[in-house]
């Protein structure tokens, strides 16, 4: 067991069965610890592959992603969920539904930051449904970039996501694959 798997076990909690709340170490909390040791496993598996650039989505995936960026000594571009007045020019975008919110956002990465010379990861804290993961694909795709990987802090392995991604054909690398949150516990694949 690595120790995202042990810190998840001993700090998060099983709100119901479909969410997980990690909000002491993950989603608002940052601990360090467990960021550096994600970044560490990311570069692990990842090293070997022409990545120029890792895509996050704002704002819990940063600190993961940010931590990968430093190991593999590539920058980071954050995927935004809202367009603010300070960004200019003509953008990718793409709209996402968010299993969280329960509301569409448009993910929008500037032109500036993402081309068809790019080789992306993608990282994001969480993995449910996919659409988070299929928005930063679209807009990947819409620039003619090259996804190398996908990284996936936490994910939700009982749900459709983690399928839909093997089924067409990425190299989704998960550092924590939940199985079940049924009864309010925290079940880990291969326990
Ligand atoms: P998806 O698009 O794969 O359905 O959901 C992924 C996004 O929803 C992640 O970026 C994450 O922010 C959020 N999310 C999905 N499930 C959970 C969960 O159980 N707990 C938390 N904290 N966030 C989640």
């Amino acid at each position: 067991m690595n120790q995202l798997e042990k810190m998840v076990l001993a700090h998060g909690e099983a709100l119901s069965s479909e969410v997980l709340k990690v909000d002491s170490f993950l989603n608002q909390q940052v601990n360090l610890e467990f960021m550096k040791e994600a970044g560490q496993l990311f570069y692990d598996y990842f090293k070997d592959k022409p990545i120029n650039k890792i895509i996050t989505i704002e704002s819990s995936g940063i600190a993961p992603a940010l931590m990968t960026s430093y190991a593999l000594d590539v920058p980071l571009v954050i995927a935004k969920k809202k367009q603010g007045i300070n960004m200019s020019g003509e953008s990718y975008q793409s709209e996402v539904y968010s299993f969280t919110k329960q509301t569409s956002y448009h993910l929008t990465v500037s032109k500036e930051f993402l081309s068809s010379n790019d080789h992306v990861l993608i990282i994001d804290d969480f993995l449910a449904n996919g659409q988070a993961a299929m928005g930063a694909i679209d807009v990947c795709q819409q620039a003619g970039a090259t996804i190398e990987g996908i990284g996936i802090v936490i994910e939700k392995s009982f749900q459709k996501g983690r399928e839909m991604l093997d089924q067409k054909g990425f190299d989704v690398h998960s550092l924590v694959r939940v199985e079940s949150l049924a009864n309010h516990q925290i079940v880990l694949k291969g326990e």
